[in-house]
C-alpha cells in the first residue's frame, strides 16, 4: 500500500479513536467506545503491515512480536486485580517510553539522505522522542515500584531539587542543540548523554511526589506517554501515531487537571513534587489511625431496620468495597430497598478507590443502573435531606477534617459531606486509616454508627436480613 492509500485507513483509525473516546465518556456507551478503539487500532496496525517498502522478514518479525505481546497482555489483563490496575497502567506507560527511546535510536542509526534542513528537523524529532520517552520510562518504573509498595510512598526531597531539575533541563537543551547542529560527525555521545539525563530526570520527578498524589502521577504519565508517541509519530512520519499520541496526551492532561481539582492540588505542585511530605501517603495507609474518641457500633440487624425506616438512602463506595469485591451484594441490597419504594442513590467521589473511575467500573460490572450513580458535584447538596448514608469501605473521601483541619495532609480536598445526613453507617473492618493515613473524625460523630467487618460478608448478611 503506498503512502496516499495508507492515509485512508489511518484517517479511519483517527476518526474511530475520537469516537472511542466519546463513547468512553459515559458508562452507557463505554463498551461501544472500547470496541471502536479496538477496530481503530486493528485498522492502523493492518495498514502499517501492508505499507509499501516493508521487508517481508521485518513484517514476519512484527507479527511474531505482536502475537507474543498479545499473549502476555491477555494473561496480565485477565489476572490483574482491579486494585492493582494503577500499577499495571504505570508499567504499560513505561513500555511506551522504552519503545520511543529504542525507535529513536533506530531512526538515528538509519540512513537519512536528507538535506541540511531536513536533517536538522529529523534530529529535533529524534531528540524530542528519545528525551520524553526516557522521562516517561523511568518515571513510570518508579511509579510502578511506589504503587507496589516496593519503594516508599514518601516523597524524596533532595535539597535544591528544583535547581537540580532546572540544571538537568538546561543541560538537555544544550545537548539537543549539539545533536541538531552536527551534520557530519555523528552526535551519538550527545544523544546518549541526553538520554541518561532524561532517565535521571524522570526518576527524580516521580520520586519527589508524595504517595497521596500518585493518582495524578499515573494520569500525568499517561499524558507523557501520549506525547512520546506523538513525537515518535513525527520522527517516523506516521500520521496515525501523531493523532493517537495527541489524543492520549491531551486526554491524559485533561484527566490530570480534573483529578488535581478533585484533590485541591495545583498541577504544577504535583509535577514539581513535595506534596504528601507532611505525613500521610501510602506508607501510613493501613496503620491504625490515632485514637480520636469513642465510636458507636451497630449490628447488621439494626442497620437493616434503619434502612427499612428510611425514605432516602445514599451509598458511598470506596476502596474497601473494591478489596472486598462487595459490589454484587451492594446491588442486591439496592434492589431490595428499591422494591420497598426507598430511594437509593450512589455518590461517587472522583478519587474513590485507586484509579479514576474505579467505583463506576465496579458498579457497572455488578449491573447497578447507571441513573442511580451520581458524581460528587451532583449529589453533595443532597446529604442534609438524606435519612441514611451507607459508607462501604470509604474513608479519606468522607473525611470532614479536609474542611476543618488546615494542617491535615488532605486539607482542602473536596469531600462528600456525608455527616450532614440524619444517620451515617460506616462499613469497615477496623479502625485503620485510609490511603492518606489520617484519622477520620466522622467515625466519632454522634450520628455515625460503625458496622465492623469485611464489606462483602457484612453486605451479604445485610442482604439476607432484608429478605
Ligand atoms: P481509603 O483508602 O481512604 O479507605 C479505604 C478504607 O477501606 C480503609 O480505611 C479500610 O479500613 C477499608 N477497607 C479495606 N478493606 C476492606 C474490606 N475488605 N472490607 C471493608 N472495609 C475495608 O479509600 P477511599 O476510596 O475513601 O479514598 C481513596 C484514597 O485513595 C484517596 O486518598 C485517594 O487520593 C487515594 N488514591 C486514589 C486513586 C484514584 O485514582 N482513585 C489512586 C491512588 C490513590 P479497614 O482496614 O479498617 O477496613
Amino acid at each position: 500500500m503506498n503512502q496516499v492509500l495508507l492515509s485512508i485507513p489511518y484517517l479511519a483509525s483517527a476518526v474511530l479513536f475520537i469516537l472511542s473516546l466519546k463513547g468512553l465518556a459515559s458508562q452507557v456507551t463505554a463498551r461501544r467506545g472500547n470496541l471502536l478503539g479496538m477496530v481503530g487500532m486493528a485498522s492502523a496496525l493492518l495498514a502499517t503491515l501492508a505499507a509499501e517498502g516493508v521487508h517481508p522478514i521485518s513484517r514476519m518479525w512484527v507479527v511474531v512480536a505482536m502475537l507474543v505481546g498479545a499473549a502476555v497482555g491477555t494473561v496480565l489483563a485477565a489476572r490483574v486485580a482491579m486494585t492493582a490496575m494503577p500499577e499495571l497502567v504505570a508499567l504499560l506507560h513505561s513500555f511506551v517510553g522504552a519503545a520511543a527511546v529504542l525507535v529513536g535510536y533506530g531512526s538515528f542509526f538509519g540512513k537519512h539522505g536528507l538535506t541540511d534542513v531536513g536533517h536538522a528537523i529529523h534530529m529535533v524529532e529524534i531528540f524530542v522522542a528519545v528525551w520524553i520517552g526516557a522521562i516517561t520510562f523511568t518515571g513510570s518504573v518508579v511509579a510502578f515500584f511506589k504503587l507496589r509498595g516496593l519503594v516508599t510512598g514518601k516523597p524524596l526531597l533532595l535539597p535544591g531539587r528544583h535547581g537540580l531539575n532546572l540544571a538537568l533541563v538546561v543541560a538537555s537543551v544544550a545537548l539537543g542543540l549539539v545533536i541538531v547542529a552536527e551534520r557530519n560527525g555523528e552526535p551519538l555521545g550527545a544523544l546518549v548523554a541526553a538520554t541518561v539525563i532524561a532517565l535521571i530526570l524522570g526518576a527524580h520527578l516521580v520520586l519527589a511526589i508524595g504517595g497521596a498524589d500518585m493518582p495524578v502521577v499515573v494520569s500525568l504519565l499517561n499524558s507523557y506517554s501520549g506525547w512520546t508517541a506523538a513525537a515518535a509519530g513525527f520522527m517516523l512520519a506516521n500520521d496515525a501515531l501523531i493523532v493517537t499520541g495527541a489524543l492520549v496526551g491531551s486526554s491524559g492532561a485533561i484527566l490530570s487537571y480534573i483529578m488535581c481539582r478533585a484533590m485541591n492540588r495545583s498541577i504544577w505542585s504535583v509535577v514539581l513534587g513535595g506534596f504528601g511530605a507532611n505525613g500521610g501517603g501510602q506508607a501510613a495507609a493501613g496503620a491504625a489511625a490515632a485514637a480520636g474518641g469513642e465510636v458507636h457500633e451497630i449490628t447488621v440487624g439494626e442497620t437493616a431496620r434503619e434502612l427499612l425506616d428510611a425514605r432516602t438512602v445514599i451509598i458511598v463506595p470506596g476502596y474497601g468495597m473494591a478489596v472486598a469485591r462487595a459490589q454484587h451484594s451492594v446491588h442486591e441490597v439496592t434492589d431490595r430497598l428499591r422494591a420497598r419504594n426507598i430511594q437509593v442513590r450512589f455518590a461517587i467521589h472522583p478519587v474513590a478507590g485507586r484509579l479514576p473511575g474505579h467505583m463506576n467500573v465496579l458498579l457497572a460490572e455488578a449491573s447497578v443502573p447507571y441513573d442511580l450513580v451520581l458524581e460528587m458535584d451532583e449529589i453533595n447538596g443532597d446529604f442534609p435531606d438524606t435519612d441514611v448514608v451507607l459508607i462501604i469501605g470509604a474513608n479519606d473521601i468522607v473525611n470532614p477534617s479536609a474542611q476543618t483541619d488546615p494542617h491535615s495532609p488532605i486539607a482542602g480536598m473536596p469531600v462528600l459531606e456525608v455527616w450532614k445526613a440524619r444517620r451515617v453507617v460506616v462499613l469497615k473492618r477496623g479502625r485503620a486509616a485510609g490511603y492518606a493515613g489520617v484519622d477520620n473524625p466522622l467515625f466519632y460523630q454522634e450520628n455515625t454508627r460503625m458496622l465492623f467487618g469485611d464489606a462483602h460478608q457484612t453486605m451479604s448478611a445485610l442482604e439476607k436480613e432484608l429478605g
